[in-house]
């Protein structure tokens, strides 16, 4: 497989500069924070980050937002367990976070890919549960995978990979078909249209605790037909990561 390490696509600087979410992952000014320019030791600083539509109280079996103190399970998942054992997000698909998943993914954002990444990364290390042994990102059919040139779900995986010393198996899933495009589609829809899109391989997941590397959760629909081909597979524990979930 083809993953280039450096972005396919060149931006004019003025491109950059317009987009609000090139403040936050483009135009960087060394010791200024990217949406602010006020003082940052880092991309932003503290109360720009601390602004940002953290998902902190969600379901832990579809990382639906909630409202609360503490999180709970909700009726969905009461009534129809999701085929993973837990499903968590970093970010509600909100500005800015929405902007820089759009620019990964149709704008060969690298640079986004590391930030989320690295976020996802400082949230998942400050939890209590074990860390997953493999990282699997979801895979995209090879026609898609050559035509965009990179798979925005494996540029998160590589961050989070890094940050957690975790490794990511990118052959222990593949695509066997190409799927259209969920946007527009109903829930039952999404369901049908990822029906037998995925074969994971016992020899890679078997015994294994796994974690599903996507860039956002709707549905759920396509996370839950690999989850499920990894449970066929044989995989002791599956969890879904995914950046930002969109309700
Ligand atoms: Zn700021
Ligand atoms: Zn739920």
């Amino acid at each position: 497989m083809f993953y280039p390490g450096t972005p396919t696509v060149n931006f004019s600087m003025g491109a950059m500069v317009d987009s609000l979410l090139g403040a936050l992952v483009g135009a960087l000014l060394p010791g200024r924070c990217t949406i602010c320019r006020g003082a940052a030791a880092d991309l932003l600083c503290g109360p720009c980050r601390a602004e940002l539509p953290w998902n902190r109280v969600a379901c832990p079996g579809c990382a639906r937002p909630q409202i609360g103190p503490a999180a709970f399970i909700c009726a969905r998942c009461t009534v129809r367990p999701p085929p993973f054992e837990q499903a968590w997000s970093a970010f509600r698909y909100a500005w800015p976070v929405d902007a820089a998943i759009h620019r990964l993914k149709y704008h060969a954002d690298f640079r986004g890919a590391r930030w989320l990444g690295t976020e996802m990364a400082r949230a998942l290390s400050a939890r209590p549960e074990a860390l997953p042994q493999v990282l699997l990102p979801v895979p995209l059919h090879g026609g898609r995978l050559r035509r965009r040139g990179y798979n925005q779900a494996m540029e998160l995986a590589r961050a989070l990979s890094r940050a957690l010393s975790v490794p990511v198996d990118a052959a222990a899933a593949r695509r066997l078909r190409a799927t259209e495009d969920q946007i527009g589609k109903s829930a039952a829809q999404r369901r049908r249209n990822v029906k037998g899109a995925f074969a994971a391989k016992a020899q890679r997941v078997q015994g294994l605790h796994v974690a599903l590397v996507d860039d956002v959760m709707t549905t759920g629909s396509t996370l839950a037909e690999l989850a499920a081909e990894c449970r066929k597979a044989g995989a002791a524990r599956v969890e879904v990561w995914t950046a930002a979930r969109a309700v």
